[in-house]
């Protein structure tokens, strides 16, 4: 995968700067601690023009973010999303993956840092036209214990445990990882957030040891909109291995249809569940088009 060329320009501290030039500190905290956050956001091609999907919900986030773990934030929102727009104008992106990270500058002590740093880069991000259900297998890692970490944060450290999951899963040939909690209790994917489907209500974990989603967050306003019953509730591995369908969300992942569960095949057709549907109508909302179905 290649990130950026010689042309690419990014946003660094204040200024549009060539990729290629720009660089980081050796002794920055975050490279050694994983003591930094970021955001990851989609930018979407619609007929209203290029689109920054929930650009302020994303660095809102950004800047609670670095709150939680006392990076200090000297932001504006509202100057960080047009220097978003800017990289991707600069860059001709249409339809992009964007990334915006705050990262410390040199320091080698367990101190909170006295120098950030801000960067937003983008890349081309096809839109994303296959419908896969995806096998998944039970991680043997759990997500951190929220007493260790804010989970609620977006840190770079803890996508270590991501990482792990992500590499475990595949070796034992499933596509995506489902990671539990420290109780045992589903909390999510190492990039998503997970929704079953059991009798035509759906239920998501709630808050407290996963990434809530933005993306989750949308998928409940749109089951408020839809009149389906979207329930936030403890789910055990017996309730999602028993559920009817189920489905990963997030900003890259969008809504992705879940085939199995270690060896269980969920029994409900992708296509005839609750998630087919809110897949096409999220399409159409990440595409301003409020009023048909796009196929996906
Ligand atoms: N959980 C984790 C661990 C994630 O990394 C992500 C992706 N940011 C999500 C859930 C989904 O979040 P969002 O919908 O805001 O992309």
């Amino acid at each position: 995968m290649q990130y950026f060329n010689s042309n690419t320009v990014l946003y660094l501290n204040g200024d549009l700067v060539k990729a290629s030039e720009a660089g980081t500190d050796l002794y920055s905290q975050s490279l050694h601690y994983g003591y930094a956050v970021f955001e990851g956001i989609r930018a979407y091609s619609t007929h209203n023009g290029v689109r920054v999907f929930k650009a302020r919900s994303h660095f809102e986030r950004l800047k609670r973010s670095c709150e939680l773990v006392h990076i200090p934030f000297p932001w504006d929102i509202n100057d960080l999303i047009r220097q978003t727009y800017k990289v991707l104008e600069l860059n001709n992106l249409k339809d992009a993956y964007i990334r915006p990270l705050v990262y410390c500058g040199p320091n080698m002590s367990l101190s909170t840092p006295a120098e950030v740093n801000i960067m937003i880069c983008a890349w081309e991000w096809e839109a994303y036209l296959g419908n896969k259900q995806l096998k998944v297998g039970i991680s043997s890692y759990q997500r951190p214990n929220p007493k260790s970490m804010p989970m609620e944060a977006k840190v770079s450290a803890h996508y270590v445990n991501s990482i792990l999951a992500t590499t475990e899963a595949k070796s034992k040939g499933f596509d995506e990882a489902i990671l539990l909690d420290m109780n045992n209790h589903i909390a999510e994917a190492p990039g998503a957030n997970i929704f079953v489907e059991k009798n035509g209500k759906l239920y998501t974990p709630p808050a407290g040891h996963i990434l809530p989603g933005i993306t989750r967050a949308t998928v409940i306003q749109l089951c408020r909109r839809l009149d389906i019953e979207c329930i936030e509730r403890v789910l055990t591995v017996e309730d999602l291995k028993n559920a009817d369908s189920a489905f990963f969300c997030g900003t890259a992942v969008e809504i992705a249809g879940i085939k199995s569960v270690d060896e269980t095949v969920f029994p409900l057709k992708w296509q005839d569940s609750i998630g087919a549907t809110l897949q096409r109508t999220y399409k159409c909302l990440v595409l301003e088009k409020q009023n048909y179905e796009v196929i996906i």
